[in-house]
């Protein structure tokens, strides 16, 4: 219970870790060299060897915000690095120029960071962008066409398309494809000067339409697209296709793993023709880099696709990229999750070769593990109902003590004042008890008819109490609850455990309180499986997903900073909001109740 967090990391294994093991066993390894920056054979070669013993990566478009998916992918790429003695690049992968913008490049980067996470090592920065490769893309695409392993195809999209075959079907050659390799270098580069419209012809890798993976069947490498990029601005009109930039990425940048998901699986035969093709013709180091596919987390209650969390932010089904029901990063942290509780999810899910569902839940409890560590206990009434405490001296106050933590007696105790005038919460009072109800409740008859007298219950850290009655308003609503209190039975005097009640109720002084806005965030689904079937997912948002409520909390809330984590006792635990809390004055979200109401 107490262990850190990270501490199971080093002792859980999996495929990837032993294809690691394996290879740094075989000596494959030995002779890697590191030019201080990405870069072709030439970069490495005579370079000294490398001090990263692998390199990993974790390569986000910047077209979104990171969710909880991009971080089981950050906690494997950056945890590999981190356990290997290895090194994990930080990059963009912004080689298509559309849809990407600065303001996704800043939250992603906040977002890997906040995870723990970072890209210095062994004195130098790995942050790089696959733009600044594209000289050596175009430059590895010209080999390609004079070693006759790619050409220009002028057909049109649909011959193309329509000449790919099947499952069941081989492809068909283009017309242009036995063309001469000087033709398709004349074209090539006519498309990068401009010379052409954009769909008008494509630079295809020459493999074999007969393959049984469509993805051999000379896949389509360069585009022209007359698009201006937001790094490179109009320098390029023609752009690499991803399925070709991506390993020319990790081969410039000497990973030693390309992890990524289970869909790019049929893409590995292409990924290694291409290194292959490249390294024999002198442009890349070897050893080249080994792709991995590992089960994207698909995660119950939520939705992980960019096109859905786009929908949800867009048509204002929640209030931004950083709305705390939201399962991106910039939501969670928002919400109150922990990086640690990440991290721990991450090791607790493992990885694996085959999907699954994980459980909205276990994300929950990963949560709640590291916030009972680490968060402050206090005290906070969210329904408030006035107490009044009849033979208690009006002017007067006192000061109970409470626990800091209940498992940490050496964080100490605080002072929490207490007067005649005290919020409880709506729930602790019953004005005709339910059975087994041992809150408040007045004198009253038993079911029999006879006579009882009015419940006694713990203050906790306080006075035991015994109820007299309620006050209601006209419409029957109970306004304020009465009682007495024993002035001896106060908790931590000598004494007061002779007092034997089964209710112990929460309370905060009226006149002391901090009433401010408290915001319970809940699942923002209501169904495992948003939108399954062919059901429109909106349907299945959860209107319960966020309540806003004006609470009472203990007055040393008032002084909680941003960001602040506290259990709330009873009620779950709580973070000060970061973006609108105002000094002195916090605004607390819930990131999770202490336990799963959804339990089936
Ligand atoms: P898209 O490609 O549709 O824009 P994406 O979710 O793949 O979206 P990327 O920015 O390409 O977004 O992802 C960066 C990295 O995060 C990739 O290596 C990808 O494998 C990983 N990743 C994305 N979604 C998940 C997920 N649900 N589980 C695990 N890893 C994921
Ligand atoms: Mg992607």
């Amino acid at each position: 219970m107490n262990k850190p967090a990270d501490a199971a990391a080093a002792h859980v294994t999996n495929f990837i870790r032993n294809v690691i093991d394996a290879a740094l066993a075989s000596g494959k390894y030995a002779s890697r060299t590191w030019g201080g920056r990405p870069g072709p054979a030439a970069t490495h070669a005579g370079a000294p060897s490398d001090p990263a013993k692998i390199r990993t990566r974790f390569p986000p478009e910047p077209n979104g915000y990171l969710h909880f998916g991009h971080a089981k992918s950050i906690c494997l790429n950056f945890g590999l690095a981190r356990d290997y003695g290895g090194v994990c690049h930080m990059r963009f992968d912004d080689t298509n120029p559309e849809k990407e913008e600065q303001e996704y490049v800043d939250s992603i980067l906040d977002a890997v960071r906040w995870l723990g996470f970072g890209w210095i090592a062994n004195g130098a920065e790995h942050l790089y962008h696959a733009s600044d490769y594209f000289d050596s893309m175009y430059l590895a695409a010209e080999y390609l066409v004079t070693s006759g392993h790619a050409y220009v195809d002028e057909q049109s999209v649909e011959e193309m398309r329509a000449t790919r075959g099947t499952l069941t079907e081989h492809g068909r050659s283009s017309p242009w494809r036995d063309r001469p390799a000087v033709e398709s270098l004349a074209r090539l580069r006519e498309m990068r000067a401009g010379k052409h419209a954009d769909g008008s012809m494509v630079l295809r890798a020459r493999i074999d339409m007969a393959s049984p993976n469509i993805n051999l069947r000379d896949p389509a490498i360069y585009r022209i697209k007359k698009a201006t990029h937001h790094r490179t601005g109009d320098k390029w009109c023609i752009y690499p296709m991803y399925t070709y930039a991506h390993p020319i990425e990790d081969a410039l940048e000497q990973i030693t793993h390309s992890i990524c998901t289970l869909e790019f699986e049929d893409q590995r035969p292409f990924y290694d023709w291409l290194l292959e093709r490249l390294a024999e013709g002198g442009l890349l180091a070897r050893p080249l880099p080994q792709q991995l596919e590992f089960a994207r987390l698909n995660l119950s209650y939520v939705v992980l696709s960019k096109r859905k969390l786009i929908q949800l932010v867009d048509e204002g089904h929640v209030e931004g990229w950083d709305d705390p029901r939201l399962p991106t990063l910039a939501g969670a942290r928002r919400r109150g999750y922990t990086p640690e509780g990440f991290r721990l999810f991450a090791e607790r899910i493992g990885v694996s070769k085959s999907d699954s569902w994980i459980d909205y839940g276990v994300l929950e409890e990963c949560m709640r593990e590291h916030l009972n560590q680490v968060a402050p206990r206090r005290i906070a009434v969210l329904d408030p109902l006035k107490l009044v405490i009849e033979n208690y001296p009006a002017g007067a106050e006192e000061e109970c003590l409470a626990p800091n933590h209940p498992q940490k007696p050496e964080l100490g105790k605080r002072a929490v004042p207490f007067s005649r005038e005290l919020w409880i919460e709506r729930e602790d009072f019953m004005e005709t008890p339910a059975k087994g109800y041992f809150r408040l409740y007045p004198p009253g008859l038993t079911p029999a008819g006879d006579p009882r007298p009015g419940n006694k219950v713990r203050l906790r850290y306080g006075f035991v109490i015994e109820c007299t009655g309620c006050d209601k308003d006209a419409s029957g609503r109970v306004t304020a609850v009465r009682c007495n209190y024993y002035a001896d039975s106060k908790s931590g005097t000598p004494g007061s455990d002779a007092y034997k009640v089964k209710g112990n109720v929460h309370w905060v002084s009226a006149r002391h309180a901090y009433r401010c806005e408290v915001r319970l965030y809940d699942r923002l689904f209501r169904e495992p499986h948003p939108g399954a079937g062919e059901r429109d997912f909106l349907l299945d948002l959860n209107p319960e997903a966020k309540k806003v409520i004006s609470a009472q909390l203990e007055p040393a809330l008032k002084q909680a900073r941003p960001e602040e984590r506290f259990q709330f006792e009873r009620h779950g635990y709580f973070v000060a909001d970061r973006i609108e809390s105002k000094p002195g004055a916090p605004v607390f979200n819930r990131a999770v109740t202490l336990k799963d109401a959804w339990k089936k």
